[in-house]
């Protein structure tokens, strides 16, 4: 097949249905609201900005400061030239924080998964991952020499069953503390007390847990009183910034400098974005009233879209996807909402499980009360029109 054909063949699969991905542009943003390129105004419910610090003054101004004094780039990976006092304080900031030896920078949570991954495992080990890990994590699983297990989604019995399958030397438990596109939390405690009975190491990607979850935001592990040999965190979401960390301890962390070829053989983050970073850490350690307005929000949401026909999910996190299935009518929905002034993406399957469209509706403290109202107001129209 010629390289046309190929690519043809593949889009014609997707043209003209829900599933076709396109970017829109947008011309601005303030966290609460967003403006498209043709002026158009809406309130945003699809970012991850949940506590809105991408907008904050500080950060704003670190990052600024930054580049004044570091100028725009690293100039090279960590070994090379990349690896500034920025860099190596906000690593230390994020170690103490969190209560481990070490953190080492990535550019972002996918590279860190992959980076993690690629360097631990080899054909004799075995990965067991949750169904529903996120796309970062599964393919890093899945281009590895190791075995590659999955177990049940939440299921601590499931886990067990599959430990109790293999005697390998090394085996990598790997979780999320709030699932990406479900907002619902894992059992972290029993799995991590399952991991270490079997002398399974567990790594925990808490992208969507750091910052909103625990006490001063120290995440889901935090919250529930355990600690992972291996616990990713990244800046995209609550954060409000972008890249990520991985959490260990002291050789582990020097395994990495020798072997993870994502730290040895791609750019730093640039130093502006790690003196950001730890502006926006010490905005996150501050948010204790942020995050309890949140859990106010959150409350709001579902009290007031309960009697709904629609499947909401055991999420008490700031993810608060509505369940369609129907891809046409998932995407009806997010229409509707969008001619009303409501951003709400959908998201269709190979993202989500087949069968299980649906908006995945996030929340932010840039949010008034009377958003999450006019949400509420909005969604039930829609159904009252739609019976
Ligand atoms: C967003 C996300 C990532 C990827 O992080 P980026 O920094 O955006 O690359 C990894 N894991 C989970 C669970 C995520 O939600």
């Amino acid at each position: 097949m010629s390289w046309q054909n190929y690519l043809d063949e593949k889009l014609n699969v997707r043209r003209n249905t829900p599933l076709w991905r396109k970017r829109q542009v947008i011309n601005h943003s303030n966290g609460r609201f967003l403006t498209t390129i043709s002026g158009e105004k809406y309130l945003n419910f699809s970012g991850n900005d949940y506590l809105g610090i991408s907008q904050h003054a500080d950060v704003i101004n670190a990052w600024q400061q930054g580049a004044n004094e570091y100028g725009v780039g690293s100039g090279g990976s960590g070994h090379i030239t990349g690896f500034t006092q920025a860099h190596m304080q906000l690593e230390q900031h994020l170690a103490d924080w969190l209560g481990y030896d070490n953190a080492l920078l990535f550019s972002s949570g996918y590279s860190a998964n992959q980076g993690v991954i690629s360097a631990l495992l080899e054909k004799e080990d075995i990965i067991i991952a949750d169904k529903l890990c996120h796309a970062s994590l599964m393919e890093a699983a899945a281009l590895s020499p190791a075995t590659l297990w999955r177990f049940l989604h939440n299921s601590p019995d499931s886990l067990s069953q599959r430990l109790n399958k293999t005697s390998a030397n090394k085996i990598l438990v790997v979780t999320e503390g709030v699932f990406s596109m479900d907002g619902d939390q894992a059992p972290l405690r029993e799995t991590a007390l399952i991991s270490q009975k079997h002398h399974a190491w567990l790594m925990v990607d808490d992208a969507h847990g750091i910052g909103v979850l625990g006490k001063q935001g120290q995440g889901s592990c935090d919250d529930v009183g355990i600690k992972p040999e291996l616990l990713v965190v990244t800046f995209g979401k609550a954060f409000g910034v972008s890249g990520a960390a991985v959490l260990c301890n002291k050789p582990t962390a020097e395994f990495f400098e020798q072997y993870a070829r994502h730290l040895i053989y791609s750019t730093s983050m640039p130093p502006a974005q790690a003196v950001a970073l730890n502006s926006a850490l010490n905005v996150i350690k501050q948010a204790d009233s942020e995050r309890e307005y949140l859990q106010q929000l959150i409350y709001t949401f579902r009290q007031g879209v309960a009697s709904l026909p629609i499947k909401l999910l055991p999420s008490q996190t700031a993810i608060q996807p509505v369940i369609i299935g129907d891809e046409q009518l998932c995407q009806t929905l997010s229409d509707y909402l969008q001619s009303k002034g409501l951003w709400v993406k959908a998201i269709f399957p190979p993202t989500v499980p087949p069968q299980s469209a649906r908006l995945r509706i996030t929340l932010t403290t840039r949010h008034h009360l009377s958003d999450i109202k006019l949400l509420i107001e909005t969604l039930h129209a829609f159904f009252s029109q739609n019976r």
